[in-house]
């Protein structure tokens, strides 16, 4: 099966550098015409240079393919909706979106500053938020759309020193959970992609050998899988060196308690089967998890 973007019109924010980049150069080179987002923002976000975006479009233009450049902050809700008017105004449509635009602000949590851990929180959730529900009526209309969140391992297993960054990365899978449910009768596909790559935001952390082999561009296929008309929803897919796994959210099988008096000792005493990860199992929705437990109830006191 070819993944083929032709027709397609994509969104990529903070694509001027790093893994947004190479997203970009591959769905153009697919056949789908960008808009290429960048603030051009220092690593930590400060600063800003617009040439950013542009650089990477005329990279695609020379290349053959169709883009065009945006400098929105995705931390302004109405340059944001100014940006995906640019690309229905430019194209009639929108149909991907890729959520990358990050910032880091790492420090350990005694020692970080609650500014450093909103403006964190603004960039990757608020940022994410905005863009989606800017491209939401657009994807409605036209019942199809792709979305594809960037988490992180650091929101989905921690850390250490990136509280804020790593709170904001797994608000993002939040925020896919639910848009992948209120979406799926609109055609909308909504994904989250966990990637590790050697850009700006890694450099110093690892070795040079390892970085090496950790190339943005051994990512680009799960993006690209995650934003084509075949892609799955709700899935969140790790990539990095060629290594693609997904993680799940599970709930173990765990047990019912008669509430009483006890409870609470009984429920230590019993921690073990709670936390047992045999036949763990991943619920359809939040509700579907209250149902799970209303069902245990039921079947313990058709017991009694
Ligand atoms: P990067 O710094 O090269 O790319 C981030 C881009 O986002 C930059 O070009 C920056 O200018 C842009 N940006 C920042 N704030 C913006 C804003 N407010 N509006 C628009 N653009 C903005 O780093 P990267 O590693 O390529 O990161 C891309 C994404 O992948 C980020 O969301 C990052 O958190 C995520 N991520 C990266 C790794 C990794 O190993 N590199 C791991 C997990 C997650």
């Amino acid at each position: 099966m070819s993944l083929d973007f032709a027709g397609r019109v994509a969104i990529v924010t903070g694509a001027g550098g790093g893994l947004g980049r190479q997203h970009a150069l591959a769905l153009a080179a697919r056949g789908a015409r960008v808009l290429v987002n960048d603030l051009g923002g220092a690593v930590d976000g400060s600063g800003g240079a617009s040439t950013a975006a542009q650089a990477v479009v005329d990279e695609i233009r020379a290349a053959g393919g169709e883009a065009l450049a945006n400098a929105a902050s995705v931390t302004d809700f109405d340059a944001v909706l100014a940006m995906v008017q640019q690309a229905v105004d430019a194209w009639g449509r929108v149909d991907i979106l890729v959520n990358n635009a990050g910032i880091l602000r790492d420090k350990s949590f005694a020692k970080m500053d609650m500014q450093d851990f909103r403006l964190v929180v603004d960039v990757h959730l608020m940022g994410a938020a905005y863009c989606a529900k800017a491209v939401w009526p657009h994807m409605q209309a036209q019942n199809y759309g792709r979305i594809v969140m960037t988490t992180s391992s650091t929101g989905l297993y921690g850390n250490f020193g990136q509280a804020n960054y790593g709170a904001a990365k797994l608000a993002q899978v939040g925020l896919m959970q639910t848009l992948a449910i209120e979406g799926a009768k609109h055609g909308i596909h909504v994904n989250a992609l966990a990637p590790t790559a050697a850009t700006r935001m890694t450099e110093g952390l690892m070795p040079e050998e390892i970085l090496a082999q950790l190339t943005p561009e051994s990512v680009v296929p799960a993006m690209l899988v995650l934003a084509h008309e075949s892609a799955p929803t709700r899935a969140i897919l790790c990539a990095g060196a060629g290594g693609f796994e997904a993680a799940h959210i599970t709930l173990t099988q765990g047990i019912h308690l008669p509430v009483g008096p006890d409870t609470p000792e009984q429920l230590a005493a019993r921690l073990g089967e709670v936390t047992a990860r045999t036949d763990e199992q991943v619920p359809q929705s939040g509700s579907a998890q209250g149902t799970l437990e209303l069902a245990k109830a039921k079947a313990a006191h058709a017991q009694r």
